[in-house]
């Protein structure tokens, strides 16, 4: 326990001091707290300022606004005001402490106090509970200073009591181990492992939000190998892959294991600048695997129809999840082509791009290519966690790579709305009314100029049409 001052004054930013100095003129005390203590710390000061005070919120409004700044009334309920200073939101909190939790998620009622030690105590795990003020230094009750250089998530208090009031900690917990690279302190992972039950309390939004933090960190992977009953209570579909035996020479490892592998594959094969969706899609590629096992009569195990059954299961998990659709979609079209071969076309890559394509709901044709090129980058990285004589796949992929490459820099054409004729030539020459009917007639024109049964050529088309 102990107020030093390891954070360079010079780091803070003038908006979180014009908040600090607006409540202390009125004669309250006010510190910054939390992330960015935390952040700052470590050399990293770019987090945004919470602010908390002794002062009631009525009161720092009043401070604030007699400031000039701007105030809104965020969270009056549990002592939450927002400062807007230079078009940047600092949110200032009443010293707190949080009544009894009935439902591991939230206080029934929070109650305010007058010292920030209080307040500190409540918070979830030693390197968020800090306070900081330019002049008064740092107030670190729970050593998060020490915790920062052991590189330790703890918890503040007794782990256990911690996450039962609060199941949404399990993974707040992870997620700060996994983006910070640090590893979770012996009782906390313990505590952990215990109540990764009481995860079925949270609502799926918040289970979700926080999933996409661990991912936005590029260590699932480690997330889930060293934390594996958290995330298994996350998402409970993965339970079925921890040691399946998947009996195929194609495989060394169990499903859940060959995932973690390919989610690291991903993040190799992309150099860490990883997109969100290719790693939900590393992440879900074969959670489909368990529900479609069959085993053959020479005793070797098949998973004939895994990427269509984990479409199917991954479009229900990113919508439970709240996971926006314009993310869910390209994930979902990743999962269900993952595994479609390419080997037999005669433009290899083209009918998979324009599937996926289709499937994915981009926009553009440079959508597409970026897309298809993170499709790559799956395989690549399913191959490499594959068993040791069937990773030679993962370099073969090059050569369809390129022939991607090739597709693209010849402008041909994939989608529909690349064909020299539009629906209106088709209602036209057809006789036929708007309507779905005009759509598939395109579908099957674009079949046929990707097969080369027909020129890209309007008046090729036209003729085509009226054949
Ligand atoms: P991030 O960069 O993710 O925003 P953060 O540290 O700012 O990190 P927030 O979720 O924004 O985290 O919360 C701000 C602070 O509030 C945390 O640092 C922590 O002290 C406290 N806090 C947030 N959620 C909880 C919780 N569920 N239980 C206890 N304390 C919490
Ligand atoms: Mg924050």
């Amino acid at each position: 326990m102990g107020v030093t001052q390891a954070i360079d004054p010079a780091l803070a930013p003038a908006y979180g001091l014009a908040v600090l100095d607006a409540l202390e003129a009125a004669g309250h005390e006010a510190w910054f707290v939390g992330g960015w203590v935390r952040d700052a710390l470590r050399g990293a000061p770019a987090h945004d300022v919470d602010v908390c005070t002794d002062a009631p919120w009525e009161e720092s409004e009043r401070a604030l606004v007699a400031a000039g700044i701007t105030v809104h009334e965020t969270g009056t309920a549990h002592g939450t005001v927002t400062a807007v200073v230079e078009g940047k939101p600092v949110e200032v909190t009443t010293y707190r402490v949080d009544g009894a939790y009935t439902d591991h998620r939230r206080p029934d009622s929070v109650t305010f106090v007058t010292d920030v030690r209080e307040d500190l105590a409540r918070r979830d795990f030693t390197v968020n509970a800090m306070a900081w003020h330019p002049r008064r230094g740092l107030v670190d009750p729970f050593d998060g200073a020490g915790d920062l250089e052991r590189r330790l998530i703890r918890a503040v208090g007794v782990a256990s009591e911690r996450f039962e009031e609060d199941a949404l900690r399990l993974l707040r917990a992870v997620r700060f181990a996994c983006r910070l690279g640090f590893a979770v302190e012996e009782a906390t992972q313990e505590a952990l492992v215990e109540a990764a039950p009481t995860l079925g309390d949270v609502a799926q939004e918040r289970i979700g939000a926080e999933l996409r933090g661990i991912m936005a960190s590029g260590r699932a992977a480690w997330a889930m190998r060293a934390e594996r009953e958290v995330m298994l209570a996350a998402v409970p579909e993965l339970v079925a892959m921890v040691g399946f035996d998947q009996r195929s020479p194609y495989h060394a490892y169990d499903v859940y294991e060959h995932t973690a592998r390919v989610m690291e594959g991903v993040e190799y094969y992309t150099g860490g600048v990883t997109s969100e969706r290719l790693r939900w899609a590393a992440f879900l590629h074969d959670i489909g695997k368990p529900a479609c096992f069959t085993v053959g009569e020479n005793g070797q195990g098949h998973f004939y129809g895994h990427p269509h059954e984990g479409a199917q299961m991954t479009e229900k998990i990113l919508r439970r999840f709240a996971i926006p659709l314009e993310l869910a979609r390209p994930v979902v079209a990743l999962v269900r082509l993952h595994d479609r071969p390419m080997k037999s076309e005669k433009r290899p890559p083209l009918k998979l791009l324009a599937e996926l394509d289709r499937r994915s709901g981009v926009r553009t044709r440079g959508e597409a290519i970026a897309l298809m090129h993170e499709m790559f980058d799956l395989r690549r990285a399913d191959a490499l966690a594959k068993a040791p004589d069937y990773r030679g796949w993962a370099c073969e992929l090059d050569r369809y790579e390129r022939m991607l490459r090739a597709i693209d820099a010849s402008g041909v054409c994939w989608r529909t709305s690349d064909l020299a004729i539009s629906g209106g030539d088709v209602i036209a020459v057809r006789g036929i009314k708007p309507g779905p009917e005009v759509g598939k007639t395109l579908e099957q024109v674009l079949a046929a100029v990707m097969s080369g049964q027909v020129e890209n050529r309007r008046d090729a088309l036209l003729a085509w049409l009226a054949r």
